[in-house]
């Protein structure tokens, strides 16, 4: 790599040519404070809070779009470097509402740190009037306090540019500058997907999912309810960072021992609900290879992607798969094959989820999604809920033994642990349809084509004669490009997986926030889909269809994969919706 010769705060270094000046203090141990900038996505070098001096530059820049070029001699902590960043900060403190002790994104705020790290006091030093914002909590997952946003637009940044939603942008301009949407109607109201990309790039608390941790207090109370919770396959690998463990960190064992602790009747595995998913995604595959049904069959696990394709492409609706996801066939066999084992009444169950994303609150209100006539799930919670509940309880996270799933859906496979990580449906689907398919064991189940965390990955397989492409995309304005070449007749893919969050669930909506200093140099997605694929490697079952209480499942319940009670309880429908 061609390398350029500068100087930071006086020391040589020698760094990579096109390096921004922030990117080149990283390589030379320097962290310059940013807010607006991420990584890829919002480079508008707009906050002011990464400026520094560059000898000969009659002004400060924006460390974060300036490249660096030989011989360049940048200081970054000047005083009048940190003069400008303490005015700037103290500019977007005099039209914030501080109200860190009860702000949902205290300690993790990144408004905050910087605040604490320059020495900016709480006591604004600019007086004047000020915009008052009516919070927006139209929508189902989140909601929006403008009173507490910076402007930095990195939500903006992400409802465009990663999912092609774009119901958020920038409304008037000057001191009356905000972020809403057209015509300043709800999110509510407009064809947002619920996906929460904006939340887990907030620097603030100006957004945040709803959260519903009070409503599971309330529940566990009840002594006439029975509450059971289910974990989503990414979960495992993501909770712990809330508890300042390194990126990619499996907690699974000790999230089972937090969730017993805080007084839940039973603790399942969502990853039972993958493997249930599977069965019925690659029985309901090869059937329509088989007679005909519309192909490409697109995955349905995903429902931000689900509200994406009824609100944009309702055209494709009848590729999607009509399999429930994983979180909805898990509830609903609760509410009914362990509802009778146990002799409790459906009504009187109450099944809590804790999902990575946002949209799974949007999911468990959808129509047709209730197997014993109540729904199916009643409360999903993000990690970042759960991690709450575990501080509010006073458990110590870390010193937690390991525990285990309870029976009767205590066995997963490895198969269904990857659901967590883009291309993980599909390779796990190809697990079993190839069995079924070629009627031979699979000598090698890894399906390495789909993996890692590139937007759209392509593979062909052949399965005894039978020639599949496929292709799996995360992110919608990646999952738009396959659809786009579908329609087109310039692709053409048998079976495709889609997941609404870049890199899949373990990037979701829900996830633990990271901020911008982390997202923008770790590779979040990779880490945390490396964790699952080696908690995969580590299973002594990894095909859906060899798990033990699948088969048990099927013996005692659904009969067989497709069919009528299997039907009645695991599948859904879908409805298309207006875009605007
Ligand atoms: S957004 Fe940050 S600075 Fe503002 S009240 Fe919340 S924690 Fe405090
Ligand atoms: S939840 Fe997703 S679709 Fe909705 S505003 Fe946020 S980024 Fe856009
Ligand atoms: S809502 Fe958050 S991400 Fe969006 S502009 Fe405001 S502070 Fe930035």
């Amino acid at each position: 790599m061609e390398q350029v010769n500068i100087k930071i705060n006086g020391m040589p270094f020698s760094v990579p040519a096109g390096s921004t000046i922030l990117e080149a203090a990283r390589y030379a141990g320097i962290e310059i404070p940013t807010l607006c900038y991420l990584k890829e996505i919002n480079e508008i070098g707009a906050c002011r809070i990464c400026v520094v001096e560059v000898k000969g530059a009659r002004s400060l820049v924006a460390a974060c779009v300036y490249p660096v070029n030989e011989g360049m001699e940048v200081i970054t902590n000047s005083k009048r470097v940190m003069e400008s960043r303490r005015h700037t900060l103290e500019l977007i403190l005099s039209t914030h509402h501080r109200k860190c002790l009860s702000c949902v994104r205290s300690g993790k705020c990144e408004l905050q740190k910087l605040c604490k790290d320059m020495g900016v006091e709480d006591e604004t030093y600019y007086k004047g009037a000020n915009n008052e914002y009516e919070i927006d909590d139209s929508a189902v997952h989140m909601y929006r306090d403008n009173n507490k946003c910076v402007l930095c637009r990195r939500c903006v940044a992400a409802c465009n540019k990663w999912q092609d939603v774009g119901v958020i942008n920038t409304l008037e301009r000057g001191q009356s500058t905000h972020i809403g949407c057209a015509f300043e109607e709800d999110l509510g109201n407009v064809a947002c997907v619920s996906c929460g990309q904006c939340i887990v790039v907030c620097p603030t608390g100006a957004l945040a999912e709803k959260d519903q941790t009070q409503e599971v207090w309330d529940a566990l109370a009840d002594p006439t309810k029975h509450v059971v919770v289910q974990t989503a396959p990414s979960i495992r690998v993501t909770l712990g960072e809330a508890f300042d463990m390194p990126v990619g960190t499996e907690v699974t064992g000790k999230m089972v021992a937090a969730l017993r602790r805080l007084g839940f009747d039973a603790v399942f595995d969502t990853d039972l609900g993958a493997d249930l998913t599977i069965m019925e995604e690659a029985n309901e595959f090869v059937e329509r290879v088989k007679n005909g049904g519309a192909l490409p069959m697109i995955t349905s696990c995903s429902p931000g992607w689900i509200n994406y394709c009824e609100h944009y492409y309702p055209e494709m609706i009848p590729h999607l798969s009509t399999c429930k996801s994983p979180q909805q066939m898990t509830g609903a066999i609760i509410k009914t094959w362990y509802a009778k084992k146990k002799g409790i009444d459906p009504k009187d169950i109450v099944v809590v989820s804790i999902m990575p994303c946002t949209a799974k609150k949007s999911e468990v209100g959808r129509p047709n999604q209730s197997a014993a006539g109540v729904p199916d799930v009643d409360i999903a919670l993000t990690t970042r809920e759960l991690a709450r509940m575990i501080e509010r309880a006073g458990l110590n996270f870390a010193i937690l033994p390991d525990e285990e799933f309870d029976d009767p859906m205590a066995e997963s496979t490895g198969a269904s642990v990857i659901f967590g990580a883009t291309g993980g449906v599909m390779e796990a689907a190809l697990r079993t349809a190839a069995e079924w398919v070629t009627g031979t064991e699979l000598k090698e189940v890894e399906f390495t084509d789909v993996r890692g965390t590139e937007g759209v990955k392509t593979a062909t397989y052949d399965l005894n004669g039978l020639k599949v492409n496929v292709a799996v995309a995360s992110g919608l304005t990646n999952a738009k490009k396959v659809l786009e070449a579908v329609k087109s007749g310039e692709a053409d893919y048998q079976f495709i997986e889609i997941m609404a969050c870049p890199g899949g669930c373990v990037n979701g909506g829900g996830q633990p926030i990271q901020p911008a200093s982390v997202r923008n140099f770790v590779d979040l997605k990779g880490k945390r889909a490396a964790a699952l694929y080696q908690a995969d490697a580590d299973k002594p079952v990894r095909k859906s269809h060899e798990n033990p209480s699948i088969k048990k499942l099927y013996d005692e319940f659904l009969e067989k994969p497709g069919s009528h009670i299997a039907h009645e309880t695991l599948h859904t429908s879908y409805t298309a919706k207006s875009r605007y």
